[in-house]
């Protein structure tokens, strides 16, 4: 099978459909939360993810978005811009983010939003983080975003090694647990402001990272007419 992996999309509708024209045909498309947030149009994320039947867990930006207590921990701006997103949605998208799961297994995958100990908050920034999640893991791969930051996280000999990953790098996952971050469709934080997904082929278990352009002064102008912070609005220009 050809699966898409997206994550962090952050209510990023323009970077989504110019990610989307760039998948080409495939069996499915997982998502890894935080779908909304951040940006302005979190509806029409939610309907275009729920279109094409799409299949994923909640992040904490998901969960503060229906409703949880999770918006007590966000910076002000965040803050802002998920008081902003929850004053908004619809009804039929609160219910949507509702409905996902803290943690799936599909195939031979483990999905989560944040890692495996703590699959809404924990943030997969060092070996040793990857290493007690891989631990615990009960699937050869683990998919995870929150960080923005596309990556692997490759366990050989009871160490764990981490390796960033840029535009078209293949990774083989056969034989050693591996955690994959597809990086951030609607907000990277890792210097590139290009939308990042990947592609992982579970029968070859090669996985490629992508980065696609869209049209980013187009959102900064929509986020800016809707009164979303300037700061999240500016930071997609540069990627961080
Ligand atoms: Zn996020």
């Amino acid at each position: 099978m050809r699966i898409a992996v997206l994550s962090d999309i952050h209510s990023n509708l323009v970077a989504l459909d110019a990610v989307l024209a760039h998948i080409g045909t495939v069996d499915a498309v997982w998502h890894l939360g935080d779908v909304v947030g951040y940006g302005p149009e979190p509806d029409a994320v939610v309907e275009r993810l729920a279109g094409i039947g799409a299949v994923g867990v909640r992040g904490n930006h998901d969960a503060a978005a229906a409703g949880g207590p999770e918006i007590e921990y966000f910076n002000p701006e965040a803050r802002r811009a998920m008081e902003w997103t929850r004053a908004r949605i619809a009804p039929v998208t609160r219910d949507w983010l509702a409905a996902l799961p803290e943690r799936l297994i599909v195939d031979d995958a483990s999905l989560v939003h944040g890692s495996l100990v703590d699959p809404t908050w924990e943030y997969v920034t060092s070996a040793p983080i990857a290493k007690a999640s891989l631990d615990v893991m009960t699937t050869p791969v683990g998919l995870h975003g929150h960080t923005h930051v596309p990556m692997a996280w490759i366990k050989a000999g009871g160490r764990v090694r981490g390796a960033p990953a840029g535009t078209d790098d293949r990774l083989s996952y056969d034989a050693r647990p591996t955690l994959l971050n597809p990086g951030s469709v609607g907000q990277p934080r890792d210097g590139d402001p290009k939308a990042s997904y990947m592609i992982l082929d579970t029968d070859e278990r090669v996985v490629t990272w992508q980065r696609v352009a869209y049209d980013i002064e187009a959102v900064i102008a929509a986020m800016v007419t809707v009164d979303l912070p300037v700061r999240l609005a500016e930071r997609l220009r540069h990627g961080l």
